[in-house]
């Protein structure tokens, strides 16, 4: 076959296991009617009559945003207001001490992204868990580097330390930096979300490594944040990042997607801290020339509805009051799930919060196709079936756990 692009292109593909589930879903709700299809594969919230949900606190503002903060250019680094206020909301009440820094992106994806061209090197392998969000992978291989993973749960389906120990021993090995991306809380595709003690645990080793020398970089990825419990409970373990050696960067990567319902908007933050104000200085100098050489400046209308509501007293509390219904029914549909899994004897992830919850598989596909029997459509992952607790109303997930388990009985 022929090809004009470049050399190191060729072969260049997305594959999007997500969009061929829900392409097989849409032909069954031709079939047979939305009603008796359940449409697991969505990572966006619908609500409980299966239209994509809307925060109405958002949608107001949004609407009434001045045209020339829709149109205007914004700063590279971000509308100012933006970026402070959203260094106070990753926090809450549990800011670090240290220096910290915020520059807008598109959507957490562009934080990952300038996470990955400005803390690692060339060739080097970037490390999460084994089970992750599939962009992490397609985000290093464009930048040349390659994505590993350690074992994310031990055989009790506690938080293994011990395989991520190991992990970092053998990379440490051969690299003197390293990223370690943690997606928590409410991890996409489990729902875990690392305690308090996981966390120690983690830059416990960290700490282990940067007394070695070595350039320790983490990014924790916050994109569920917003539907993980109680906003300063969910974010008690921030605390711990507290001046951490020099050589341990930590980065955040705020999203406005689910939080704000606002996912097409493609607006985020990446916001890094360090016991450093110099490194602190240098990460803003990196971003924002990652900003410019990338997508230039981010949705100048996004960044402005966010200000606006934080700014009024009222707006504020209409919102957080909205997104916290958004959150219990999340919360609820996937309660009915986990009890009725425990219920029938399916082995399903230690679920915590989150849009997602994930049932280890071997054959995940298989699984999955069985699934289309009872109607059912979920991602199939590399280690198992992703269920979006997210897009399914409650009364679909009644007795969709003990489907899950004939489905994996069957293959
Ligand atoms: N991180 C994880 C684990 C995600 O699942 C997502 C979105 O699906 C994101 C980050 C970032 O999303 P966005 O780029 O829309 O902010």
């Amino acid at each position: 076959m022929s090809s004009q692009v470049a050399s190191h292109r060729v072969g260049k593909k997305l594959v999007d296991v997500i969009f061929g589930a829900s392409a097989a879903c849409a032909e069954a709700v031709k079939e047979h009617g939305a009603d008796k299809v359940t449409n697991a594969t969505i990572g966006a919230i619908m609500g409980e009559d299966e239209k994509l949900a809307c925060i109405p606190t958002m949608e107001k503002v949004f609407h009434q945003l001045p045209i020339a903060d829709a149109i205007a250019y914004a700063p590279i680094a971000g509308l100012p207001g933006y970026l402070d206020t959203v260094i106070d909301l990753t926090f809450a009440d549990n800011k670090p001490e240290g220096y910290l820094a915020a520059v807008a992106t598109a959507g957490g994806t562009g934080a990952i992204h300038h996470a990955i061209v400005n803390y690692t090197e060339a060739g080097d392998q970037v490390l999460t868990s084994d089970w992750f969000w599939g962009t992490y992978n397609v985000l290093c291989q464009e930048q040349g580097r390659t994505l590993t993973t350690y074992q994310l749960f031990d055989e009790n389906q506690n938080y293994n330390l011990k395989a991520l120990a190991a992990k970092l021993e053998e990379l440490f090995a051969k690299q003197d930096s390293l990223l370690l991306i943690i997606n928590t809380p409410a991890h996409n595709p489990t729902g875990y979300s690392l305690s308090e003690a996981d966390w120690t645990g983690v830059l416990d080793l960290c700490k282990k490594y940067a007394a070695e020398g070595k350039k320790v970089n983490l990014l924790v990825d916050i994109a569920y944040i917003d539907y993980a419990g109680e906003k300063n409970e969910c974010r008690r373990f921030m605390k711990q990042f507290s001046n951490l050696p020099e050589n341990i960067f930590t980065m955040f990567a705020f999203s406005m997607s689910k939080g704000y319902t606002m996912y097409g908007q493609r607006t985020g933050a990446i916001i890094g801290l360090s016991a450093s104000k110099e490194l602190v200085d240098e990460f803003v100098d990196v971003a924002k020339y990652s900003s410019r050489a990338t997508w230039s400046n981010i949705n100048r209308g996004a960044m402005a509805v966010l200000n606006a509501i934080q700014q009024d007293d009222e707006l504020l509390a209409a919102f957080e009051a909205e997104r916290e219904s958004l959150y219990e029914i999340i919360r609820d549909r996937a309660a009915i799930f986990m009890k009725e899994a425990e219920e029938c004897g399916l082995n399903a992830l230690p679920y915590k919060a989150g849009f997602f919850l994930s049932i280890p598989a071997k054959d995940s596909k298989a699984v999955c196709d069985e699934l289309h029997k009872d109607l059912i459509f979920a991602v199939p992952l590399k280690a198992g079936v992703r269920i979006a607790v997210c897009s399914v109303p409650k009364q679909k997930m009644y007795g969709m756990a003990a489907k899950v388990l004939k489905a994996l009985k069957a293959v």
